[in-house]
């Protein structure tokens, strides 16, 4: 997103990727409308899977709680085929995008960026770090603190192409996503199926809970004990990944001659997770510090706009409080809050992931 704007205002601008794209993302790909609308994707050009979601389930004790709305209110999109997308669309630009390149070490000269890829070391003025959780630009401003002090989410996740038909003919394939709330109210598993795909998995906080291993046993076995994944069916691996999310953090993603954008800044959303949306829009923010005409205004102006952004938020501060209560009173608070149509519409799925719904 950044190197797209940076390369549209006409900047030099040089992608360094260490995979070669199309590449598999652990993701469930669900991207709301507004993450789409900051990413200028329009849905009915978009030319990849892209399945409109107008009803979310949430799966408590047996029972598959439905919400619906009567327009999309968030898409299902394959994430190989979203940021290959992405990446086209800013080399069209003029941006010089090169994969392959896993960035070793990043050093700070004075007032210039040294990258260094193998043998070769690229200097810049300037350094966006969008490399994700394992952000070398990250490593480097932040040390080995890192991820020290921020709250982590693990996940385990798979996409397996199993068929359009057999999904359908299945109970996986009501094309919602299927929430189900861990019981330690930490996180939550689920299954989404679009078009040829099953993406299912689990994801947590890493605070010292069940480890991602069990949980994600737990899950697959709840699944097939109540028949609703086929012993039959062979799934695609599955892949973990653990990213930082947004819990209040007060800490500056920009400083002289660098920004942290997306997982590299742990921009994603508390209780949801969602990561593409905060990815994108700070992607763009980033380009836009870097065309304002002072480059000290542009990196304070990030900071405080993604700030604002993220927040700490009434929803983040009650999850905080909530947080430190007895885990039977939330197991018992998120029920009812999960049974009520109005709780369940309004503040879990609007609040928590759809956030607030607005474009
Ligand atoms: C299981 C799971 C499910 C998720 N589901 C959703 C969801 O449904 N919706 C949602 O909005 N969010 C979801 N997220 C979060 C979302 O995937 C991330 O927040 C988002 O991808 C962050 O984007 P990013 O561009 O910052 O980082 P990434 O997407 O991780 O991209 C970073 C890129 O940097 C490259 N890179 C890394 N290191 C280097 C290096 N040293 N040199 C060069 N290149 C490097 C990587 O190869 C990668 O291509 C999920 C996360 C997980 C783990």
């Amino acid at each position: 997103m950044a190197a797209w704007r940076l390369a549209q205002a006409r900047k030099d601008v040089l992608l360094l990727e260490a995979k070669s794209f199309p590449r598999f993302k652990p993701c469930a790909g669900w991207v709301t409308p507004k993450a789409l609308a900051t990413l200028e994707i329009d849905p009915l050009t978009y030319p990849h899977l892209l399945i409109p979601i107008s009803q979310v389930a949430i799966a408590l004790d047996g029972d598959l709680l439905v919400t619906s709305w009567p327009q999309p209110v968030s898409y299902g999109v394959l994430r190989s085929e979203l940021d290959d997308f992405l990446l086209k669309r800013a080399r069209a630009a003029g941006a010089d995008v090169r994969f392959g390149q896993r960035v070793d070490r990043v050093e700070w000269l004075g007032s210039r960026v040294s990258l260094q890829v193998g043998d070769e070391h690229w200097i810049s003025e300037q350094v966006i770090g969008a490399g994700g959780s394992s952000c070398p630009v990250a490593r480097a401003v932040e040390g080995r603190s890192l991820w020290k002090h921020r709250p982590m989410v693990a996940a385990i996740m798979s996409e397996s192409p199993v068929g359009a038909s057999r999904l359908l003919e299945s109970s996986l394939g009501t094309g919602m996503p299927v929430l189900f709330p861990e019981p330690e109210c930490d996180g939550y598993g689920w299954y989404f199926a679009k078009g040829d795909f099953l993406n299912l998995g689990v994801g947590a906080l890493l605070a010292g809970g069940l480890a991602i291993p069990q949980r994600h046993k737990r899950f697959l076995q709840s699944l097939a004990r109540d028949g609703t994944l086929p012993d039959s069916w062979t799934l695609s691996p599955f892949v973990g990944h653990s990213y930082a999310v947004w819990r209040g953090r007060r800490t500056h993603p920009a400083g002289p001659h660098y920004l942290l954008t997306g997982d590299a800044a742990g921009l994603a959303h508390d209780f949801s997770g969602e990561g593409i949306g905060p990815a994108a829009l700070s992607g763009s923010l980033a380009a836009a510090a870097l065309i304002h005409p002072d480059s000290v205004r542009g990196y304070q102006d990030y900071n405080r706009r993604i700030a604002l952004i993220q927040g700490n938020g009434p929803l983040v501060r009650t999850g905080a409080w909530v947080e430190k209560w007895p885990l039977f009173v939330r197991r018992k608070l998120l029920a009812r809050l999960c049974r009520h149509p109005w709780t369940r519409r309004r503040w879990i799925l609007e609040g928590a992931f759809l956030h607030g719904l607005e474009p």
